[in-house]
């Protein structure tokens, strides 16, 4: 028997990257535990990164390529896959186009040097507009509106937790997830501090969850009927003349458009729609940033499974 090693990396399942403390012992992974020192995680992991070792012994877990032989997917050789590839690929080409194709990946190619150098250039080689992975299931609009707002579609803001005294959460649960896209391990230690500086967390979730539990206010919506709300705190903002942008004038457009859109919707009608049992928070208004602090940095923020159109200077995040 060799000795018991530790090695630390990080967990390759989702962008908050936690530091993983691993034991090890005859090429063996015997325990994963978040690793204290991290700078970044300080220690804090989500059930995903402990499963890590069960997903690694997993029996069903994929050791070799496998080739569909009549009708089943039996094991090969990496050399007998590319000859596979490189006898049927072309012909399907050739018959039925490059849309033909389609190529998936996962999470983990997020964390490979290797999956993020060649991954893209054989996408793009292969020509199929059929391209899927992890961030098409759960962020894809999240990235297209980071992209048309900011110009890059990973040009992602995240809620600045640790300056933020209004934090609005639709539908996350970071307490479990530690935020994933917005990568805030030990979310409950950062939203504790800021509600002991005299901050508030609003949850909105058809759900009790972990976060929830924690909250100031929880307030139960009917799933799927996000926009009403977001449609109400947008119809007020205008009613009470709120809409003031400020040195951020010159870069946007259309805001007396967005106004006239929403000014038809009835408050009462929206609550309906929503279910929501009361008006959230103060009737429908939201604790505003004081004059002159960037809603960004000083206050308040937002955070929102997948997409919506937010009203300029909100911090929004997608996460889970
Ligand atoms: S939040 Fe969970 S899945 Fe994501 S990196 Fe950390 S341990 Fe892994």
């Amino acid at each position: 028997m060799t000795d018991t090693t530790i090695h630390h990396r990080i967990c390759p399942l989702c962008e908050a990257c936690c530091g993983l403390e691993l034991k090890v012992r005859d090429g063996k992974v015997l325990s994963i535990r978040g690793h204290d020192a991290d700078v970044f995680s300080a220690g804090y992991i989500c059930p995903k990164g402990v499963a890590l070792k069960d997903l690694h012994d997993d029996p069903d877990r994929l050791r070799t390529p496998l080739i569909k032989r009549d009708g089943e997917f039996v094991p090969a050789s990496w050399d007998e896959a590319f000859a596979e590839i490189g006898r049927r690929l072309p012909p399907i080409l050739a018959q039925y186009g490059r849309h033909a194709t389609a190529v998936s990946v996962g999470n983990p190619s997020a964390h490979k040097i290797s999956l993020l150098l060649y991954f893209s250039r054989l996408a793009k080689a292969l020509g199929s507009r059929n391209v899927f992975s992890a961030s098409t299931l759960d962020q894809m609009p999240k990235q297209l509106s980071s992209g048309l707002m900011f110009g890059h579609w990973l040009s992602i803001p995240v809620p600045d937790i640790t300056r933020c005294d209004f934090l609005l959460m639709l539908g996350a649960n970071p307490v479990a997830s530690n935020g994933s896209l917005w990568t805030v391990p030990d979310f409950r230690g950062k939203a504790k501090a800021m509600q002991a500086r005299g901050g508030k967390l609003v949850v909105i979730d058809p759900r009790r969850t972990e976060t929830a539990a924690m909250a100031d206010e929880h307030h139960f919506i009917r799933p799927g009927s996000d926009v009403f709300l977001l449609l109400g705190l947008v119809h007020t903002l205008y009613d009470e003349k709120r809409v003031k942008l400020g040195r951020l004038a010159p870069w946007v457009q259309g805001v007396d458009d967005v106004g006239a859109a929403v000014a038809p919707f009835l408050l009462k009608r929206l609550r309906s729609a929503a279910a929501l049992k009361r008006p959230p928070f103060a009737g429908w208004r939201v604790p505003w940033p004081a004059p002159g602090v960037p809603p960004f940095m000083g206050g308040w923020a937002l955070v929102r499974r997948n997409t919506a159109r937010w009203p300029a200077g909100w911090s929004t995040c997608s996460t889970s």
